[in-house]
């Protein structure tokens, strides 16, 4: 725990925090723009956490741009950024296991075993360390912000969770630290993702069939031999469960993962029923 945490508290201000594994770009920023909009004290943490990889090749590569991060933090006017040491986090390797129900075994959960529990631990982690009133989390990683709410819950932190829209480039490709180990063509190819649940959507508020939809979407991008697509779905905004048949006026989400020279990318688009 910092004591700059409670002395801050002492004070009666509010701290927002905005949790990270650095590589910062648009969509970072813009969660920590929006701590700064709502809080007296902004937390930035920056920490790769490996217990949350699954695949070992994706932690070696995880793109690292530590003083670039800092600068733009100082140059947003950031208060603090909290930059826990590997050890200092793990002096063992955790035992404790949590369940999500749902969220474990779709998406997400049922192609990344052991992710969210990786991320469970560290936000818990963190949340102790900071101890934040508010806490920002991107909708790009809507899956990981089903959690959070449900770990929020579940734990009583207490902390206030705030999902923040997905930030993209011009092109519609969402901002992810992963990009940076596209090339060019890379990029362009990873566009079909955020084209395809574009495609989706409007079929689906078109009054087109769910399972139609899907199936066509998953042929298209699989006509793309630059590209493989790991999933694409339609779930409720509760735990992401299928949907049959959709209710006027609720939220949805429709998700995909691909995988483009060897990078994994995943997005999502929240749509209301009318
Ligand atoms: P990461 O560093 O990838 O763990 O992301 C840190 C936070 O930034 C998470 O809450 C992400 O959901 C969020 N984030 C990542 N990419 C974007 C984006 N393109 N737009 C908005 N938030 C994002």
């Amino acid at each position: 725990m910092f004591q700059s945490s409670l002395n801050y508290k002492a004070d009666k201000k509010s701290i927002g925090f905005v949790p990270t594994m650095g590589a910062l770009h648009k969509g970072h920023l813009s969660l920590v723009r929006k701590a700064m909009d709502q809080n007296d004290i902004v937390v930035t943490s920056i920490f790769v956490n490996p217990i949350q990889f699954n695949d070992p090749g994706d932690y070696e590569n995880y793109p690292n741009t530590m003083e670039k991060d800092l600068a733009l933090l100082e140059e947003l006017g950031c208060d603090i950024v909290f930059c826990p040491s590997r050890e200092s986090f793990y002096q063992e390797q955790p035992k404790s296991g949590f369940g999500f129900g749902n969220l474990d075994h779709v998406m997400e959960g049922a192609n990344r075993p052991g992710h969210f529990n990786g991320v469970a631990i560290v936000v818990s982690k963190l949340f102790h360390s900071v101890l934040p009133d508010r806490a920002y989390f991107g909708l790009k990683d809507l899956q990981q912000f089903l959690v959070i709410e449900r770990l929020n819950k579940d734990l009583g932190f207490g902390v206030e969770i705030v999902g923040c829209p997905t930030v993209r480039e011009e092109s519609g490709l969402a901002f992810s630290s992963r990009n940076l180990r596209l090339s060019k063509e890379g990029l362009e190819n990873g566009l079909i993702l955020s084209s395809t649940l574009s495609l989706v959507v409007q079929k689906i508020l078109a009054g087109k069939r769910v399972k139609e939809v899907l199936t066509d979407a998953r042929v298209m991008v699989a006509q793309n031999n630059n590209v493989s697509l790991e999933y694409l779905e339609i779930g409720d905004m509760v735990d992401l469960s299928p949907v049959s048949k959709f209710k006027n006026g609720s939220r949805y989400a429709v998700c995909g993962a691909i995988w483009v020279e060897d990078v994994r990318l995943i997005d999502n688009l929240i749509f209301e029923f009318p």
